[in-house]
């Protein structure tokens, strides 16, 4: 019998596991809300990660170390491990099905340096990697798709996973976002591939239909999700209105520098704990560059974006507001443009030439390294053929790409995203096939009968559509957006965490009030949004109490009363499960994997000796 998969996201991930999947002869089903080419990660400017050569002293295995280090000892480390030993190979795939990444003089694919390491090991094309990425994956899902191996349903989001008795994943339902029908499709296995959540933040550096909803919606019918609290907040973004604009960390690979003017009336604590002048009145000040002499400008994101508050907390921001100068003036022209379509964003946004004048820049929500708590067997593990990586705790239904949480601990590294995509893909495409043949037997039965569930959500949503009250949603949306700006960012206190959590239970409960202005069934955006909000705000309450459990400082998640990391007590996964009983949300701990590396203190002034790997004999390739 034909094997059958979901794939529930176009993105990097989603093309991956999709084409992985098709080319081994299993059918699918790609439904995605935007279509491929627009997905989110199409916005990636900067790069993917891979430590190709060791002619400079680079290697996967450092890769892997300064991935964990980045993520400060959070990540499992055989995934991670596993990720920086396929990079080399993923490139090698990504470069012969055509993806056109820059040369050196010699003709081989270049690399630039990016945050937290000082290699030169991100492929790019000059700085829209994401989208050339985004269009060679989708080249071969189209052939794919012309052999009837996929069958695309663009515009359609998941809104319920359907299980079987036995609780195992065999389908999911959708809504048409056009005239909001809802159907349901049925299938061996699901692949929840839907990215990130910079909209439960109101403002980020993420596409709208980067919602976080379709894991919160899992989150509600079982699946666990893994270390919320850990978002990830970009150094370098612009400022605007309707969004925020990322500015890459290409632009500073490629030389651009942070400053602020100087006041030497001024102190700031150093990464060493001491007190320093914060450099020299009225003269440009690159204080990253003096903090971290090794690094400068590209210390890990967490560590960058805050020293840049600590600055402007100061009151040494651009006329004693929230931003820095980002200056990219003294570059070359053909260095400028390696990093053009950033550049070009910030012309166009600012109506400044960012060539000639240095850019305005401020930290910006950016990236969840959290997601769907998912397995992960090593190669060593003696029930490794038992297990299936990439698998939540809800069997057949796999997590992959920005939506799960395995690789980047409590900090990702630039760079790291793309990969992590692409290699999560590929991964559970090896992973499913033996999953449906394990299950075979059971699989034969019919799927289940979905008749009651989809008349269930026809009715909520004749409810939502005519529902009387006083709320508006976009209101709701953006009391609860600022609660999490504000507190749950990059600087946090268990005493607005608290509050925000009660505030967002309060918000909760006046859903039930919302009313609907437009009532028709046809391109109904307000009705979507409505239908979304209560799943963000579910997720912001996980993220929040992920946050005020977490007694220490650990990448992007810093609490001032508690300023350092505790691997005694949180070397651990955060695990929350959603109790339905009383509608609440549970957290427990899972300790973190580190058979290969003990965990070091995390600086980034000077170098640090890496530590020999332990415990490591092969890895699994997956291509
Ligand atoms: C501006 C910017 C620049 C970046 N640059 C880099 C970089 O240079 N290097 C790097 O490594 N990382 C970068 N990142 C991070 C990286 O781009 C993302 O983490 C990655 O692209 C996410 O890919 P994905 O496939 O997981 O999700 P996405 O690309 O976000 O795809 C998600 C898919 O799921 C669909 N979807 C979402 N919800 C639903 C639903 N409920 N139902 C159905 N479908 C749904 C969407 O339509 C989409 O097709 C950048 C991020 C930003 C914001």
């Amino acid at each position: 019998m034909e094997k059958k998969v979901i794939v529930i996201g176009a993105g990097l991930a989603g093309l991956s596991a999709a084409m992985s999947l098709a080319k081994s002869g299993v059918f699918i089903y790609l439904v995605s809300l935007l279509p491929a080419r627009r997905s989110h990660s199409v916005c990636a400017q900067g790069g993917i990660n891979a430590a190709i050569s060791d002619k400079n002293g680079d290697s996967p295995i450092l890769h892997s170390f300064e991935t964990i280090k980045g993520g400060d000892f959070l990540a499992d480390q055989p995934p991670t491990l596993e990720m920086c030993l396929n990079a080399p190979y993923i490139i090698k795939m990504l470069d012969q099905i055509g993806c056109l990444f820059n040369r050196d003089e010699n003709g081989d694919i270049d690399f630039r340096g990016f945050g937290g390491t000082l290699f030169k090991r991100t492929a790019y094309v000059n700085s829209s990697t994401g989208q050339q990425l985004i269009y060679s994956l989708d080249e071969q899902v189209r052939r794919l798709e012309e052999k009837n191996k996929v069958k695309r349903f663009e515009n359609h989001e998941f809104i319920k996973l359907i299980k079987d008795k036995k609780n195992r994943a065999r389908g999911a339902v959708f809504q048409n976002h056009n005239d909001l029908n809802i159907f349901a499709l049925f299938a061996d296995a699901v692949v929840i591939a839907t990215g990130g959540l910079g909209l439960i933040f109101g403002k980020s550096t993420n596409s709208y239909a980067c919602t976080g909803v379709a894991n919160s919606i899992l989150f509600t019918q079982g699946m666990k999700l893994a270390n919320p609290e850990f978002i990830q907040i970009h150094p370098t973004a612009i400022l605007g209105e309707d969004k925020l604009r990322l500015i890459s960390e290409a632009v500073r690979a490629e030389g651009a520098r942070i400053w602020v003017y100087g006041d030497e009336t001024k102190e700031i604590e150093f990464p060493d704990g001491t007190m320093k002048k914060c450099g020299q009145s009225n003269e440009k000040w690159f204080f990253l560059e003096e903090m971290y002499p090794e690094y400068k400008n590209l210390v890990p994101r967490d560590i960058a974006a805050r020293e840049i508050l600590k600055v402007c907390e100061l009151g040494l921001g651009i006329d004693k507001k929230n931003q820095v100068y980002l200056d990219a003036t003294h570059l070359s022209d053909e260095t400028l443009k390696k990093v053009e379509t950033p550049l070009n964003i910030y012309q166009k946004f600012r109506d400044e030439d960012p060539k000639k004048v240095p850019m305005k820049v401020f930290v910006a929500v950016h990236y969840t390294m959290g997601g769907a708590y998912v397995d992960w067997p090593a190669i060593d593990d003696v029930d490794r053929d038992k297990r299936f990586r990439q698998m939540s705790n809800i069997e057949g239904l796999f997590n992959i790409g920005e939506s799960d949480y395995l690789y980047h601990g409590a900090n990702r590294l630039g760079a790291n995203a793309l990969l992590a995509c692409i290699f999560s893909g590929l991964v559970a495409a090896k992973e499913i096939p033996r999953y449906i043949d394990k299950n075979s037997e059971e699989l034969k039965e019919e799927s289940p009968d979905v008749k009651e569930e989809i008349e269930t959500e026809e009715k909520k949503k004749f409810k939502l559509l005519h529902q009387r009250g006083d709320e508006n949603v976009y209101d709701l949306h953006q009391e609860m957006a600022s609660l999490m700006l504000n507190n749950v960012t990059v600087k946090r206190n268990n005493k607005d965490l608290k509050d925000t959590l009660d505030k967002l239970i309060k918000i909760e409960s006046r859903i039930k009030n919302i009313q609907l202005v437009d009532k028709s069934t046809t391109l109904n955006q307000s009705y979507i949004f409505a239908r979304q909000f209560p799943y963000m705000l579910k997720y912001a309450m996980a993220i929040t109490l992920g946050a005020i459990k977490r007694d220490e400082s650990r990448g992007s998640h810093f609490k001032k009363e508690f300023s350092k990391r505790d691997d005694k007590k949180y070397l651990k996964t955060t695990l929350a499960t959603y109790n339905e009983k009383i509608n609440d949300i549970e957290i427990s701990y899972k300790d973190v994997d580190v058979r290969h590396f003990d965990p070091i203190d995390r600086t980034y002034q000077k170098q640090q000796k890496i530590p020999d790997i332990k415990n490591y004999k092969n890895f699994e390739k997956v291509l």
